[in-house]
């Protein structure tokens, strides 16, 4: 664990030219008997207030162990952050104490994550669960803390929420537990929400719909929010802009209108055409061949070269470094113009 070397909390107020939360070149590692997993490899993006950043990638990919990072939930050891910053309001998260951490994580810095069963605690009522929030940290009174969670259960649409404050959480739907989940993240008014595949679980038409609430709350209150999924289907109509993580590194970095319209990586491009469409109604699915790098033993040169259409002989020995395309693009990719053309050489 580091030391902690500072315990003022990021201030509130104005930003100026610092973003609500940057991070800056973090590496994540985990210390396992069969050698060091170099979970995350020099990750950096940033997040304004009231955007919405998606982080983007199959499992392993890093996305998930980086939201962990800013929340620092990971277990350390076997984790280690060897280097990185995580700034939140200007302050390195990664050198506050134990105690300070706290005191932003799920009040500034708030969680939404996938699995809301295990998420919840089973043995009380979701009013308890959710009141619990303003006891412990707005020191209200039982009476008033439930009255506000009444309040939030109304806001993220809980149908008779009077009525059904104090039922369990198994006896919610999968969507309904998820909005409790939502519910209670939010109940501080954090300034940022990282929402970890807060959809996965659920069928179809709920999915649009958590994620149809998540963006009303985010244009309400401004908050930013980081918006994790290996899915690009999820993202279309809530993002500002998309990191592509692979292998632990992000391989590509643009705005939600340039993906779509134009990928500038190979992994990504596989991504868009991986997702079913009406319109092919009939036709087979895409799928990218292969499987997702062993973080223990990386491919040499471009980690994605092994599943690429677009690879040359100097893929197998160089790693692309992020290619700045534009102001606001980039992309891990010695042929990123080609694959912005649809050229497969
Ligand atoms: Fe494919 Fe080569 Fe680009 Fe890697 S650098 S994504 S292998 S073309």
């Amino acid at each position: 664990m580091r030391k902690a070397s500072t315990d003022v909390l990021p201030a509130e107020g104005g930003l100026g030219d610092e973003p609500l939360l940057a991070v800056e070149d973090l590496h994540v590692e985990f210390a396992t008997r069969a050698g060091v997993v170099r979970a995350v490899n020099g990750v950096s993006y940033s997040l304004s207030p009231g955007e919405t950043l998606a982080v983007l990638g199959e499992s392993g990919s890093g996305k998930s162990v980086t939201a962990q990072a800013i929340m620092g939930i990971l277990d350390m050891p076997p984790a280690r952050i060897p280097k990185g910053e995580i700034r939140f309001r200007g302050t390195d998260l990664l050198k506050l104490s134990d105690e300070a951490r706290t005191q932003v994580r799920g009040q500034r810095i708030a969680m939404v994550f996938q699995d809301a069963l295990s998420a919840l605690n089973p043995v009380f009522t979701v009013g308890w669960q959710i009141s619990e929030m303003f006891r412990v940290h707005r020191g209200l009174s039982k009476r008033d803390a439930y009255n506000k969670a009444i309040e939030l259960m109304d806001k993220v649409r809980i149908p008779a929420a009077r009525q059904r404050v104090n039922d369990y959480p198994h006896q919610f739907s999968g969507g309904m537990r998820q909005r409790i989940m939502i519910a209670m993240s939010i109940a501080l008014d954090p300034e940022v929400l990282i929402a970890d595949e807060p959809t996965t679980a659920l069928d179809v038409t709920v999915q649009a719909q958590i994620m149809e609430l998540l963006a009303e709350l985010q244009r309400e209150s401004n908050m930013g929010m980081i918006l994790i999924t290996h899915d690009l289907g999820v993202v279309a109509d809530v993002a500002d802009k998309i990191a592509v993580m692979y292998g632990g590194r992000i391989v590509e970095n643009a705005s939600v209108h340039d993906i779509y319209k134009s990928p500038a990586h190979p992994y990504t491009k596989g991504l868009l055409e991986s997702i079913p469409r009406v319109d092919l109604k009939g036709q087979e699915l895409y799928a990218i061949k292969g499987l997702p790098p062993n973080l223990l033993d990386m491919p040499t040169g471009c980690a994605f070269h092994p599943r690429c259409p677009y690879r040359q002989d100097n893929c197998v020995t160089d790693n692309p470094p992020l290619y700045e395309i534009s102001g606001t693009r980039s992309s891990a990719c010695h042929y990123w113009r080609e694959v912005l053309d649809g050229d497969q050489g």
